[in-house]
């Protein structure tokens, strides 16, 4: 026992060592190597390949998880110095694991790298991240605003929730009309704007720079929603304070485990894990290490991934818009934020893997999920998006229901709005063919000759 015991210890004080380049005062930063070359991040797969790599305990290429609640240590003052936040997992101290765990802060390095942010952390999910962040940045009497269009969930944690439990209120602004905004934003209350960088399920991008520009002037910090663009857009390198995922989307993949994160500065992570007031350690939006590992496996494809459902999503979407389709893709000339989202996005990642089609009823809309499933086997009638099968909801009627039917006009989100996923399973060409069908399908069926 004793001789494991020093062993483990023997490597823990190599890896100190190897971590003694991390800014002390900072419990989560991203490799040295990627603070100093912050400045001239150009691309996250490069800052993901340049960031930490944790080995195994026996020098396995993938890190050991640490599939531990507790830690223990050699001296009993080690303990108290660790809960005076002395040492910390900077230095391989680790008290608990709904405080830090290895394993997550390794996915959360991983998370720092992709955003470009000074450090991340992981949550449960996605609503914990957006939830903790907002308690954390919002007190009782304050104020934020949001933009019309938004995920389901957060449109009714700002409408019904925060109001009722914390008397956080919401205004929802259309974000595109930047004057709107700048002159929205008066009162000294409003402590957060709130925004998708490509917004679900509309597909519309927000002007990330200038509303950085225009909330910075008021004093506000921005929280930036990027799960529909991981890769894609980098909204911290834009200016934005905090970028938030739901990583059971794109990050994930596997449409298998419901995850999330806070991306931000290291003093916004350390102040959301302080043991008195901080959000993730008091609410306890846990994420497990066996997950964290998960996915930790899965960030090095990400890029690999995310283009291909981008370029997959850009050739559907012009073939199905040359069919006469009412498409909205962010990729097509046609689209209003066409070339705001070109000046900004990342070289070579496209400019997103979702696709919608405006069937403008419902039940057009749910009749060609109907062929698109069950007689063409394009894709599956799902919510969720970024699996490697294509998937198909009815915005409406699915994710956006929680929103009232004027909300859903305000947030441009027609009874019709067909949301496709881009999945990357098969090839192209068969895929586009399944598509088609169920297209000409459609316009056999209908009473009229067009889509
Ligand atoms: C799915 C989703 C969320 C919520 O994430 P969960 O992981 O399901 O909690 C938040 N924002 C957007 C844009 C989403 O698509």
């Amino acid at each position: 026992m004793a001789e494991t015991k020093n062993q483990t210890f023997a490597f823990s004080d190599k890896k100190r060592t190897d971590s003694d380049h991390l800014d002390g005062d900072n419990l989560i930063t991203v490799k040295k190597q990627m603070l100093s070359s912050a400045s001239t991040w150009e691309d996250p797969a490069a800052a993901l390949a340049a960031a930490r790599h944790e080995f195994g305990e026996h020098g396995g290429v993938n890190m050991s998880i640490e599939a531990s609640a507790t830690f223990t240590v050699m001296e009993p003052e080690t303990l108290s110095r660790m809960f005076a936040g002395e040492l910390g997992p900077d230095r391989d101290f680790f008290i608990y694991s709904r405080h830090f765990n290895p394993t997550v802060l390794n996915l959360s390095r991983q998370m720092a790298a992709l955003e470009g942010t000074e450090a991340a952390y992981c949550a449960s999910s996605g609503m914990a991240a957006i939830s903790s962040v907002l308690l954390h940045l919002v007190s009782s009497g304050d104020h934020v605003f949001a933009s019309t269009a938004l995920y389901g969930g957060t449109h009714a944690l700002m409408t019904h929730f925060l109001p009722r439990a914390c008397n956080i209120t919401t205004t929802f602004v259309d974000v595109d009309d930047l004057e709107a905004v700048r002159n929205a934003i008066v009162h000294g209350r409003t402590k957060v704007l709130y925004f998708e960088s490509i917004a679900n399920p509309t597909l519309k991008v927000a002007n990330i720079p200038e509303l950085c520009r225009i909330a910075h002037d008021k004093g506000i910090k921005v929280v930036v929603d990027n799960t529909f663009a991981p890769m894609v857009v980098s909204p911290a390198r834009l200016g934005a304070d905090v970028v938030v995922h739901s990583i059971s989307k794109f990050i994930s993949g596997g449409a298998d485990i419901i995850a999330g994160a806070v991306c931000g500065s290291a003093g916004l992570v350390n102040s959301m894990m302080d043991l008195q007031q901080g959000p993730l350690m008091i609410l306890g939006p846990t994420m497990n290490a066996k997950v964290a590992f998960e996915l930790s496996e899965r960030i090095p494809h990400l890029a690999l991934r995310m283009k291909e459902h981008c370029h997959r999503a850009l050739v559907f979407a012009t073939r199905m818009k040359k069919l006469g389709l009412k498409v909205i893709y962010p990729g097509l000339e046609n689209h209003p934020q066409h070339t705001l989202l070109k000046s900004f996005a990342n070289k070579d990642y496209g400019y997103g893997g979702l696709v919608c089609v405006d069937m403008e009823t419902e039940e057009r809309a749910n009749r060609l999920m109907h062929y698109l499933q069950n007689s063409t086997q394009f894709g599956f009638m799902a919510v969720s998006l970024g699996y490697y099968e294509t998937l198909l909801s009815c915005s409406g009627s699915s994710t956006s229901s929680e929103m009232n039917t004027q909300e859903k006009e305000l947030a441009g989100i027609s009874p019709g709005l067909v949301r496709i996923s881009v999945g990357y399973i098969g090839t192209l060409e068969q895929k586009w063919s399944q598509l088609e069908k169920a297209l000409s399908r459609m316009q056999n069926s209908g009473s009229s000759n067009k889509y």
